[in-house]
């Protein structure tokens, strides 16, 4: 273990999610003691829903710059989801995927990956780990509801408890984690400190969500199917994915702009699914058995709060969802938490926490992965119909066109292949997308023709060719049905 220079120092992290959970990683070695709170009335000790986490109903991708951020803090946690069922999908020879420019090849090298898991099985590994490290703390059923301190120094937090009784908790530093519905901004104004500014891109995306029993052979090692949206038609955007979870379940999630909502109900959900650029996820899905309710969730707007360029009490530091939320298709929220908690490490390591500045540094090392999954998503999600917010620039325009370029070289030209998948797996950063090598292989264009169809293996195929469970219009409606 490294040198302690902030041996002595007490943190309280408001949130018990994956990014509060992530932070009691990132800090727990380098202080005296972590204290998490958390809303909920308990935690699961199993892979088990939970009521302030609604969107584990929904299907989750955790790209490999996430979870190896997630292993680094937490060696062996990999294993732990693997073991319990999880799945390493190589990317991208394990991605069907049907990009605005085309279908993308699968006969290129494994060089990523993502864990398809359900969100309650890879929180539950990460809280285990984490809740046996020796001088973390959980407290559930507490709400937070302020913080204790001036413009200066952020000293505690203040909480109610199940019997709604008033506790003052001091802390040296706290770490706001408490996901999209923070209250962070404002309780900074109430003890006296800054405004923190905040940028809202919302293209009205909603979501619905349903879990299948994979058909008989296609449990495991199940590509993930993937049809995005097309930016750049003028009209609202659908998506549709299947990720092999735990149990030979897929988890199937749909989701619809402003204008193409999905429905809510199990009658119109596959109908849905048919509606999207290409039929295979309603194809695939009319061989399975659903084995859940359809859920919706509409709360996902990006929404970036600037913490990282206000001037902070000392003391205080927001990560995760509280500082930015992002459109869930792109599938980085996660990540974000992860890279951000490992910032907040590397911070730790060199500065104590309780020195001058600390917080400042910290929040800065957060905000970098942050941004980058930001530029990603709001990059795609202005040009959508109604969507809220500032309108396209040329620049803009400009980053669209090159990134469609991308797209289409990397239908036919290995390097174009690997620095996409580095970005979209957020092992590196997107300004690589501008490097010279990338940019003489965009000018040069594909060495290979387009695709007329998905690659699929001759399992995969065979799967498609089994009779359907329900004809085309016909609707699974209800679990096991
Ligand atoms: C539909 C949907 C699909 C998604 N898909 C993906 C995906 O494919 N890949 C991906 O990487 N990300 C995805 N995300 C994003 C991901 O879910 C979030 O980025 C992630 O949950 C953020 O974690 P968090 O800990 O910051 O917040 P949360 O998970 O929301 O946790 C916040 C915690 O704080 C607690 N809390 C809140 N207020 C208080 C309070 N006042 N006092 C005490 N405790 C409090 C809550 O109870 C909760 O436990 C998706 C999100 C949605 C909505």
């Amino acid at each position: 273990m490294t040198a302690l220079p902030s041996s002595s120092a007490r943190v309280v992290v408001l949130g018990g999610g994956l990014a509060g959970t992530l932070a009691a990683a990132a800090l727990g070695p380098h202080v005296r003691e972590v204290l998490v709170l958390e809303h909920d009335a308990e935690l699961p000790e199993t892979p088990a829903p939970r009521p302030r986490l609604p969107q584990a109903a929904h299907a989750h991708m955790l790209w490999a710059g996430g979870a190896d951020a997630m292993e680094e803090l937490l060696p062996g946690v990999t294993d732990e989801w693997l073991a319990a069922g999880a799945h390493r999908i190589p990317i991208p020879n394990g991605m069907v995927s049907f990009s605005p420019a085309g279908w993308y090849r699968r006969s290129w090298p494994d060089t990523h990956y993502l864990i398809g898991a359900s969100r309650n099985l890879i929180d539950w590994a990460v809280r285990g780990r984490v809740l046996r490290m020796p001088n973390v703390r959980l407290r559930t059923g507490v709400k937070v509801c302020g913080l204790e301190g001036d413009a200066t120094r952020v000293r505690g937090v203040v909480l109610r408890d199940a019997r709604d009784e008033r506790h003052l908790v001091t802390a040296d530093l706290v770490v706001d984690a408490t996901g999209r519905g923070s209250r962070g901004t404002r309780w900074l104004r109430d003890i006296g400190g800054p405004e923190v500014r905040e940028t809202v891109v919302d293209a009205g995306v909603r979501y619905a969500s349903r879990r299948y029993r994979a058909p008989e052979g296609a449990e495991s090692d199940w590509p993930v199917i993937h049809i995005p949206a097309d930016p750049r038609q003028g009209r609202p955007g659908l998506v549709a994915t299947i990720i092999s979870i735990e149990n030979g379940q897929w988890h199937v999630s749909l989701s619809g702009t402003r204008g193409a909502e999905p429905p809510a109900g199990e009658a119109l959900f596959e109908e849905f699914a048919r509606r999207v650029r290409h039929p295979l996820v309603a194809e695939l899905l009319s061989r399975a058995e659903p084995t859940s309710e359809v859920s919706l969730f509409t709360r996902t707007a990006n929404r970036r709060r600037h913490f990282e360029r206000a001037k902070l009490p000392e003391g205080f530091v927001v990560l995760g969802d509280a500082a930015t939320s992002l459109n869930p298709v792109y599938g980085h929220g996660m990540s974000v938490a992860a890279l951000g908690a490992v910032g907040l490490r590397n911070v730790t390591r060199r500065t104590s926490v309780l020195a001058p500045g600390f917080a400042a540094k910290a929040q800065r090392a957060i905000a970098r992965p942050a941004a980058a999954a930001w530029m990603l998503a709001v990059g795609q999600d202005r040009f959508y119909p109604g969507a809220v917010g500032r309108r396209p620039t040329p620049v803009d325009r400009l980053g669209s066109r090159y990134i469609h370029r991308l797209n289409h070289t990397a239908i036919g030209r290995g390097l174009v292949v690997r620095k996409l998948t580095d970005v979209m797996t957020m092992r590196r950063p997107a300004h690589i997308l501008g490097l010279p090598d990338v940019l003489l292989a965009a000018a040069l264009g594909a060495r290979m023709p387009l695709l007329d169809g998905p690659e699929l293996t001759p399992r995969e195929r065979e799967v498609l060719d089994r009779p359907p469970l329900r004809s085309a219009g016909t609707a699974a409606t209800g679990p096991g049905k």
